[in-house]
């Protein structure tokens, strides 16, 4: 923009032709006027005067409107000069060549900490002091000598000023000024104009980006997970921080050579392209992927992606963490917590949480399968006769049969013997697979130069249980295979809720007993041993049974069991101990018999409780009765549980002089074979031998041979269960000292046993 009146060469033209114009018209039509009406050369001087006074008034005139209008302008001119020099905040000034300020703005005067009236006329010495005077004399005269507009930028401390500071007195302000030379009009340069920009702000703020960026670009390139950006369209990478160069193998320049695709197994790259296809835009994404290293190996990582735009490109920075070694580690734990280390079978944490899949499964898209749960049978007595290493390995073999019975199943080690299967599908014919799966598991077994034969029980279960967690389904499993142990012949149990309310019933009945042993509502009946040479009454045995207040009398058979599960035999049979010895003592006196047994059952819970030798020795102390006339049965499978702590309460109880009793003897397994380790003096042969005497010869020679091992062992021979008379006197020829059965009597409630004893003691003293 130029100012009018000093832009227009025209304006002086204008007033000069017009000058001219009037002038030249004046001296014509005053000239002709004069020569037309004037005659007389006084008339014509008078004329002349007044034809210039005329003219030097009608110039006047005009002059004056001309003067006027210019000078008008010329301060219109001037008042926007001076209102642009004062609206900006930049700082503008000329200086003639004598270095004085000749022009200057508000914001000029306020660098200079002086007035703007005071700046008009001074130098940049007494403004600024020499030092910073000569710096700025130095811009000028090169502003001046090269002729174009050089911009430098100074820093200018207020405090290092004569005058007084502006701004933070504490921090340096920087500008940025431009200066060029001031032309008059005709290019005769007269001084230097110039424009500060205080640049502090910005150049701190670009300082500080400039760090920021800095810290960025550090960040990304020594980050120590490898981390790259790529070009979204074309998938290019665009840059690679250093880990990403050292972790995949490619140099920098292989990697910018490449897309990501490149880094991807092929089969991946679909699932890739489908993924980049559907992405939101800004989207944050972490997930395990899997990446190809230079050297062809596949690596799983976890990748954090983030949009952003990397020259002009809409691009995504990729965070990525290796996490391999870490997914290897985490499938090493998960094998170790999840799988059975004997069998390789999964455990019954990780069997749990595969079922619990499949119940989720079912439930939401109608999956179903079916649940074995089974048991290998006569597992204990099989470790506790072979021992444990050949119990292991039939473990493992079962394990290998199961899964080669069903390869598509997922199978288990629950427990000790329990196993299971998830088939996964519903079984059309129950009959069919666990017949299948029996003939399989029960084949014979060759471990360790012992063939042995094990079959196994099954529960059933299937996917339409009215329940959603794993735990209720094994323990339906449970509950089903526990009932299918006497489910013969095809040992196998569905569950149903028939068998839950079984269950039920067994809680129920453990209460009930629970509340029975504190409301007194046991009984002891009492059985007698007979002397088979002399039949005379040489003990008894005890037997509980509970006066059930709606039921009448129920047998221990129906509730010892249950007891022994729930641990309620220990107080039980405690009680039954104390009883029968206080019963004893009382005939001993009673009857002056004090050689008089009594044999009280002992359950194998009952040995391993610590504090059992002491309730024994309590209980001898407070009834009295010499420890030789107490016997303590034991059976023959209470034997295989636990052998080693039983054999040392067996062999703590013989030192007192307690009898002891193997009960039952010929219903366990390979039990010849381990009787010798315990302390037993008396072996009661089981009823069923007993039974079958009479039908077989076959029993008898078996009998005969138990009888010889007996008298081997130095153990005095016992028969229970002695119905008939027939049966005696086998027994008698056998060489059976005692014998025990409804042949005798009956189990007796104790005022019955009682009479019983008085009339036998009465009918032994009379003569026959
Ligand atoms: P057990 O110790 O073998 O007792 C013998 C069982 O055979 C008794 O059955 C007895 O009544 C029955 N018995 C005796 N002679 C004959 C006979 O000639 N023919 C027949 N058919 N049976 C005969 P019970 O009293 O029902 O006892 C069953 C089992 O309950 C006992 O077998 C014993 O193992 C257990 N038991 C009984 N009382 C107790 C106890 O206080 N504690 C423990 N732990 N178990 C007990
Ligand atoms: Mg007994
Ligand atoms: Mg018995």
């Amino acid at each position: 923009m130029k100012l009018e009146p000093l832009s227009s060469n025209g304006f002086a033209t204008k007033i000069t032709a017009w000058y001219a114009l009037i002038g030249s018209l004046w001296i014509v039509l005053t000239d002709y006027l004069v020569a037309l009406t004037l005659n007389t050369p006084e008339q014509l001087l008078q004329a002349q005067t007044l034809k210039g006074w005329g003219f030097v008034f009608v110039t006047s005139c005009g002059l004056y409107v001309l003067l006027r209008r210019g000078t008008r302008s010329l301060q219109k001119s001037y008042s926007l000069l001076e209102t642009i020099l004062e609206s900006t905040t930049d700082a503008i000034f000329a200086k003639n060549l004598e270095g004085k300020y000749i022009v200057v703005n508000t914001a000029m005067a306020e660098i200079a900490g002086v007035p703007v009236q005071q700046m008009l006329g001074a130098n940049d010495e007494e403004l600024f002091g020499a030092e910073v005077a000569n710096q700025l004399r130095e811009h000028d005269r090169i502003s001046l000598v090269s002729g174009i507009r050089q911009e430098r930028e100074a820093c200018l401390n207020p405090d290092y000023l004569h005058t007084n500071p502006v701004g933070d007195p504490n921090k340096a302000q920087i500008y940025l000024t431009s200066k060029d030379i001031w032309y008059d009009p005709y290019g005769t340069p007269i001084g230097v104009i110039g424009l500060s920009r205080n640049i502090t702000e910005a150049k701190r703020a670009y300082e500080a980006l400039a760090q920021s960026e800095e810290r960025y670009r550090n960040l990304f390139a020594c980050h120590p997970q490898p981390m790259w950006i790529y070009d979204q369209e074309s998938l290019e990478f665009l840059a690679v921080n250093r880990a990403a160069i050292a972790h995949y193998g490619y140099s920098e320049a292989e990697f910018l050579s490449m897309t990501i695709e490149d880094i991807r197994p092929a089969e991946d790259v679909p699932s890739l392209l489908n993924n980049l296809q559907d992405k939101p835009s800004g989207y944050i994404a972490s997930g395990v992927r899997r990446h190809l290293k230079k050297d062809g190996s596949v690596i799983a990582v976890d990748i954090t992606t983030h949009d952003v735009e990397f020259e002009g490109r809409p691009a995504q920075v990729i965070l990525a963490n290796d996490i391999t070694e870490q997914l290897h580690v985490q499938a090493q734990l998960e094998r170790y917590a999840f799988t059975d280390t004997l069998t390789g079978l999964l455990n019954r944490t990780g069997f749990s949480r595969n079922l619990q899949q499949a119940i989720t499964r079912h439930q939401h898209q109608n999956s179903p399968f079916t649940l074995l749960y089974l048991s290998l049978d006569g597992f204990t007595r099989l470790k506790f006769s072979l021992g444990h290493a050949v119990a292991r390995q039939l473990l493992i073999e079962a394990a290998t049969r199961l899964k080669a019975c069903f390869p598509g199943a997922i199978a288990a080690r629950l427990d000790d013997n329990e196993f299971a299967l998830r088939l996964r599908h519903e079984v059309d014919s129950v009959d069919a697979v666990v017949g299948h799966l029996r003939e399989r598991l029960s084949s014979m077994y060759h471990l360790n130069n012992h063939d042995v034969f094990s079959d196994c029980s099954i529960g059933v279960v299937r996917s339409n249980l009215d329940c959603s967690d794993a735990e209720d389904y094994l323990q339906a499993g449970d509950t089903a295979m526990y009932q299918a142990r006497s489910a013969l012949p095809h040992k196998y149990v569905i569950f149903s809720q028939q068998l839950r309310d079984t269950a039920l019933n067994r809680i129920e009945l453990d209460s009930a007993l629970r509340r029975a042993l504190e409301r007194d509502e046991f009984e002891v009946y009492y059985q007698p041993f007979i002397d088979l040479s002399t039949y005379q009454c040489l003990g008894f045995e005890a037997l509980v049974r509970w006066q059930h207040p709606q039921r009448g009398l129920v047998p221990p058979g129906e509730f010892i069991p249950l007891t022994e599960e729930t641990g309620l035999v220990v107080p039980l049979g405690e009680w039954v101990l104390q009883r029968a010895c206080q019963q004893l003592k009382a005939w001993q006196t009673q009857f002056q018999q004090p050689q008089l047994t009594m044999s009280v059952n002992v359950a194998a819970l009952q040995l391993t409780q610590p504090g059992f030798l002491d309730v024994l020795d309590d209980v001898l102390r407070t009834t009295g009765i010499a420890p030789p006339c107490l016997k303590l049965e034991i059976t023959e499978t209470t034997l295989m549980q636990n052998t080693e702590t039983i054999r040392c309460s067996l062999d703590h109880i013989k030192q007192r002089g307690i009898n002891l009793s193997i009960d039952d003897f010929g219903t366990g397994y390979s039990s010849l074979s381990y009787l010798h380790l315990f302390s037993f003096t008396v072996l009661k042969l089981d009823r069923s031998f007993v039974i079958q005497l009479e039908s077989s010869d076959k029993s008898i020679e078996i009998v005969r041979n138990i009888a010889r091992l007996a008298q081997n062992l130095n153990l005095a021979l016992v028969a229970e269960g002695i119905e008939t008379q027939q049966q005696l006197a086998l027994l008698q020829q056998l060489d059976f000292q005692e014998g025990q059965g409804y042949l005798f009597s009956h189990p007796l409630p104790p005022s019955a046993a009682k009479q019983w004893l008085q009339d036998k003691i009465q009918s032994d003293v009379l003569p026959d």
